[in-house]
């Protein structure tokens, strides 16, 4: 398998280092080729090469099995003009990487601050509120007059019918419940059109249950009673607000693993940012990335009948439910451990759980 791994900034290189490990490790035991270049993005990219994301990187993207990409310090590009592109959009628009697919899960013996649950966010990952990525050329935020902003808003039938058809697919290798999540009672249109699609979709999925919530009454449910929850499908913005509460709802942001899968290409990329308050510090909780490989892998073997990918993703899942239930964990999950000796304690744990 090659991949393509792009660091970031803050934590990323600390958490990517982390990630790599038990990649190869992984590898190693479950007899994978695995292949790995490493290129910059971010700011690195930015002060060598005079942007943050170099457009060749799209060709090695696409020439590579799959792609690492770290979080960046988007907050801090603001003007494409001078380089400052985000590297997130770059690769989720050029890659058409529709679904973004978060999982959250409860462990036993990490704090449940909602109580137990186990469920997937699949957030449409291409238009929506988006407005740097939702135009074919050009930006959709447009500043009227100094006192005014304008931000157009992108909602597609197709898009909404395949994210829909994403969540569908995978609730029936799940608990197969699908809630959809909207606003339609007040964007009736777009919202009404992304509902439509999902009841569309549910017609050609009727052994998966279907219902919908208005988006600030589902975050009442989440709190009130999370386990009701199997896979929730949501527009892009509400999907990145819901799936950063529910991943600390599940113990940290360093736990949200993440996928940005389309139909023949897969990223991962943890949930959260680049947390510039603890970068450098070898405390960032590397398991949001080490998961967004995982699922990766087993994507990527799934879909080429490459049974040691499926297999080795599934011993990482195993292998970091263990790790948190025996404490082998960063601080922020109420570990001792730093992030290179988390993901260290991880490789070797890997090594032990094969045998
Ligand atoms: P953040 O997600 O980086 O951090 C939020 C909080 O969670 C911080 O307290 C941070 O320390 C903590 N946290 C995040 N990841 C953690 C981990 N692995 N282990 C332990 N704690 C962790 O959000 P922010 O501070 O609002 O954003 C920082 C930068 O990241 C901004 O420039 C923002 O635009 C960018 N960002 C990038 C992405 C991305 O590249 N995908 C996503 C979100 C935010």
């Amino acid at each position: 398998m090659r991949l393509l791994v792009l660091p970031g900034d803050g934590i990323g290189p600390e958490i990517t280092a982390a990630t790599l490990g038990v990649l190869r490790k992984s590898a190693e035991l479950y007899g994978f080729p695995l292949e790995i270049r490493e290129e910059v993005i971010g700011h690195a990219s930015l002060q060598r090469h005079g942007t943050t994301v170099r457009p060749e990187l799209l060709e090695l993207a696409r020439a590579a099995d799959g792609l690492i990409l770290g979080p960046a310090a988007t907050y801090d590009f603001q003007d494409p003009a001078k380089g400052e592109i985000n590297p997130s959009a770059f690769f989720r628009k050029s890659l058409d990487l529709f679904a973004n697919i978060r999982p959250a899960r409860t462990y036993a013996s990490l704090p449940q601050k909602l109580g137990p649950f186990d469920l997937v966010i699949v957030r449409e990952n291409t238009e929506g509120f988006y407005s740097d990525r939702n135009m074919a050329k050009g930006n959709a935020e447009l500043l009227v007059t100094d006192d005014v902003v304008v931000s157009l808003r992108r909602v597609t039938r197709k898009a909404c019918a395949r994210i829909a058809r994403a969540a569908f697919e995978l609730a029936r290798e799940r608990r197969k419940h699908v809630t959809a999540v909207h606003k339609a009672n007040v964007m009736k249109i777009g919202d009404g059109m992304f509902l439509d699609e999902c009841r569309a979709c549910h017609r050609e999925f009727p052994d998966v249950i279907f219902d919908d919530l208005i988006v600030d009454a589902a975050l009442a449910h989440l709190i009130r009673h999370p386990s009701r929850f199997d896979v929730m499908v949501t527009l892009n913005l509400y999907g990145d607000i819901i799936s950063d509460m529910t991943s600390e709802a599940s113990g940290s942001l360093g736990l949200g693993g993440s996928l940005n899968a389309g139909d023949d290409f897969a990223m991962a990329q943890a949930s959260h940012g680049s947390a510039p308050d603890i970068a450098g510090r070898n405390i960032a909780n590397p398991f949001s990335l080490i998961l967004s490989a995982a699922q990766l892998l087993a994507w990527y073997g799934r879909r080429n009948n490459a049974a040691t990918c499926v297999n080795a993703a599934a011993a990482i899942q195993r292998a970091v439910e263990n790790a948190v239930a025996e404490g082998e964990i960063t601080r922020d999950i109420g570990g001792r451990l730093g992030t290179k000796e988390t993901g260290e304690s991880l490789a070797q744990r890997l090594a032990r759980e094969a045998i």
